[in-house]
């Protein structure tokens, strides 16, 4: 088969590019290298919807983040993603950093953002009582928001497949050849794939696609940001997600509450050799620690859960680059998707589109479309009433597999049989919240494997952590 489009990549842009182009009376294939959606940038970062006052004015970034943010707000609710306009603040530490927040208002204004405000420091005190007394002003911004980003790129692909979109996980693209008008994508299992158009979406290698159809324009600079999350003992601790002022290595470190109520802070910015490259590191989590508690200083470090690292894709110009590239027609980079990529998702899914359409993609509209996704969490948000009705009908829903998280037998089982679905144990806690809790999985663990080796008829020796290599036992003793 010859498909219309192939994406490489099933981060939230490939992810939210097949929900738009699925709109469409097209055949699409997203090819993804790992064991499940959601395994690049798209699982580790801020979860932060920027208001758009960041980007310097008249670039791609600043465009698709200030028209991606309410554009994200819409898609997140029909794809029942828990997403909260919380409202952001960045705060200055004196004189020369008050100067800094006039210069992003008015960079902001620029950029055609809405519901900036500059506040005092006891103007921003009063509505965030735990802030820094040291904080002389603030910039807010309430059109910002929070969501999680695993959450939104498996409803997007969930969605897009819903709706015929093919996913090909275990698909590493190795080569990418064109004869006669039609790519053949290679993986390095040697499978292949055939497509009129390819779109490459491969985050932190998109500069190696690029190269295998002689496309050596840019290189992808891989930045690490390192991680602390705190308890939900700690998630209300603020409420908005409070900034620093911005320097040239990014945003700087956070502290935020995130949408299932625990504290976010982080992340650091530091170079690293590949995009691969996630270790956690104890001057990352010191530097987290200690520029965390310069903007609040009550957060209480004795209560954070985990720790991780997420590789931002960057590039020199600092711009995102989405355009046909120069090298082979027919073939779309849309790489060096950093912050704020999320935010601008399905802004940058739209005008992806509007890419393919002006290069010849004819697109018919799919009358079939359907653009909403089931609520996956409807269980966790019903009333202890309606879930003793619904246990009555669902037995499963009555067994609690994750203590710490409250998850549900039944809802793991949905996780392992909807669209995409999970196949190993952190696509299950992905898509449940299973193993997020306090005991990181301790407990749940097992019975997780349990239920994935019986749906997928497997032993459990053949059941991993995150795919080949990461086996959970070895044999039966
Ligand atoms: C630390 C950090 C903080 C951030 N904070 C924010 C924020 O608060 N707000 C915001 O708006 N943005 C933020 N971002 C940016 C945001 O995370 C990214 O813009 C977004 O996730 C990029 O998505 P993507 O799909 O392009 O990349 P990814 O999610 O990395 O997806 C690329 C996919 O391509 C796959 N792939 C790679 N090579 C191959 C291959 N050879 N064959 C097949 N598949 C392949 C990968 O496995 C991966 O799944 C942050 C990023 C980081 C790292």
């Amino acid at each position: 088969m010859i498909y219309d489009v192939v994406i490489v990549g099933a981060g939230v842009i490939g992810g939210m590019l097949a929900r738009e182009l699925s709109k469409y009376n097209l055949s699409i294939c997203v090819l993804e290298r790992d064991n499940d959606v959601a395994c690049g940038a798209s699982k580790a970062n801020s979860g932060i919807v920027h208001g758009g006052f960041d980007p310097e004015p008249d670039t791609l970034k600043a465009k698709l983040n200030v028209e991606g943010v309410e554009k994200l707000f819409e898609t997140a609710k029909m794809l029942n993603v828990p997403i909260k306009r919380n409202g952001s603040f960045v705060c200055a530490f004196g004189e020369d950093e008050n100067e800094a927040i006039t210069e992003l208002y008015e960079r902001g204004i620029k950029n055609g953002v809405e519901g900036l405000k500059i506040l005092s420091g006891d103007e921003a005190r009063k509505e965030e009582p735990l802030l820094s007394d040291k904080i002389t002003s603030v910039l807010s911004v309430s059109n910002a928001g929070i969501v999680c980003p695993y959450d939104l790129t498996v409803a997007a692909i969930g969605n897009a497949m819903d709706n015929d979109v093919q996913l090909k996980c275990n698909f590493e693209v190795s080569e990418i050849a064109k004869n006669d008008g039609i790519f053949t994508v290679t993986a390095i299992s040697g499978e292949e794939v055939k497509a009129k158009y390819v779109v490459n979406c491969a985050g932190g290698n998109s500069d190696k696609i690029a190269k295998m159809v002689g496309d050596n324009s840019f290189d992808i600079i891989p930045r690490a940001g390192e991680y602390l999350l705190l308890d939900k003992a700690e998630g209300t601790r603020v409420s908005h997600t409070i900034f620093q002022v911005p320097s040239k290595e990014g945003k700087g470190i956070l502290v935020s509450p995130t949408v299932d109520g625990n504290l976010l802070t982080g992340p650091t910015a530091c170079v690293v050799d590949c995009a691969e490259n996630k270790c956690t590191t104890i001057e990352g989590m010191n530097t987290v620690i200690k520029l965390a508690a310069k903007s609040v200083p009550s957060v209480n470090f004795r209560n954070v859960i985990t720790s991780f690292c997420g590789v931002r894709s960057s590039e020199k110009n600092g711009d995102f680059i989405i355009e046909e590239s120069k090298a082979q027609k027919g073939f779309v980079n849309v790489a060096a998707i950093d912050s704020p990529g999320l935010s601008s998702c399905v802004a940058i899914a739209e005008y992806t589109v509007d890419i393919l359409k002006s290069i010849g993609l004819s697109l018919v509209e799919n009358k079939n479309f359907n653009g909403s996704r089931e609520n996956p969490h409807f269980f966790r948000e019903m009333s202890y009433e309606q879930k003793n009705e619904y246990i009555k009908e669902h037995p499963a829903f009555g067994k609690i597999i994750c203590r710490c998280e409250t998850v549900s037998e039944g809802e793991i089982l949905a996780a392992i049989k909807r669209n995409p679905p999970a196949t190993d144990i952190d696509g299950v806690k992905r898509r449940t919240r299973s193993g997020m809790g306090r005991c990181q999985g301790g407990f749940c663990g097992p019975y997780v494997m349990k239920l994935i080796a019986e749906q997928n008829n497997i032993p459990l020796t053949k059941v991993t952590k995150n795919g080949k290599g990461s086996e959970m036992v070895a044999d039966k003793i």
